[in-house]
């Protein structure tokens, strides 16, 4: 599994980077970005799952 993050829908709020700060960067604006385009290890696939259901935009997917 990995994540994408929809950047015509991220809005800025940071809330993905604030739960899993290892797993989004925010560029200078506040908008998203993956740190990694590989399968996330099972150990973060939790932080993964709540900031893609956490984020306001939904902007945030997991892709299998
Ligand atoms: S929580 Fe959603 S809207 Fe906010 S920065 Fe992350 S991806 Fe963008």
């Amino acid at each position: 599994m990995k994540i994408d993050v929809d950047g015509t829908k991220c809005q800025g709020y940071g809330l993905c980077a604030e739960i899993a700060p290892d797993l989004f960067d925010l560029d200078d604006f506040g908008y998203a970005a993956s740190t990694g385009d590989g399968p996330l290890p099972d150990a973060q696939l939790d932080l993964a799952r709540r900031a893609a259901a956490e984020c306001p935009a939904a902007a945030v997917r997991l892709l299998s």
